[in-house]
């Protein structure tokens, strides 16, 4: 479909690929710890994955969820999968803090406070070691799915 954003070229921050699956950085200054997991195939829900496609997505996000806790030191976790706006299935996980600017609303929410930008720095440069060994722990993860 060439009309679907997640279909088109590969996306700029993509940071890795496997299992039919691939993972975005899509972080931020709002939100300086958010991946989208997304599906290689343009299918819309949960439903339309095989059994073999779901049982990677699981071992893939499980990875994502825990290699994002023990790196940032985040306070929650945040997972959603909408596809309103684009019906092509992919997950986004967002670290929250309970001082973030949107917290405890979602990332969808309003903001409510400023955030310092030596605090954003700081989540930005855990992001960034995270990233350096995300793919590593994801091949692993995919190994044993
Ligand atoms: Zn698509």
């Amino acid at each position: 479909m060439s009309c679907c954003e997640l279909c088109a070229n590969p996306h700029p921050n993509e940071i890795w690929r496997g299992g039919g699956f691939y993972v975005i950085d899509a972080s931020s200054e709002s939100f300086p710890a958010y991946l989208r997991v997304v599906s290689e195939r343009h299918v819309a829900d949960m439903s339309d994955l095989t059994e073999d496609e779901r049982r990677v997505l699981w071992a893939l996000l499980m990875c994502l969820e825990r290699a994002m806790k023990e790196t940032l030191r985040a306070d929650k976790l945040n997972w959603a999968q909408f596809g309103n706006m684009v019906p092509h299935l992919h997950w986004h996980l967002t670290a929250r803090w309970r001082d973030d600017a949107y917290y405890p609303d979602s990332p969808w929410g309003s903001p409510k406070r400023a955030v310092p930008a030596d605090v954003t720095a700081e989540r930005l440069a855990r992001k960034e070691r995270l990233v350096a060994v995300l793919p590593a722990l994801l091949d692993a993860a995919l190994k044993q799915a």
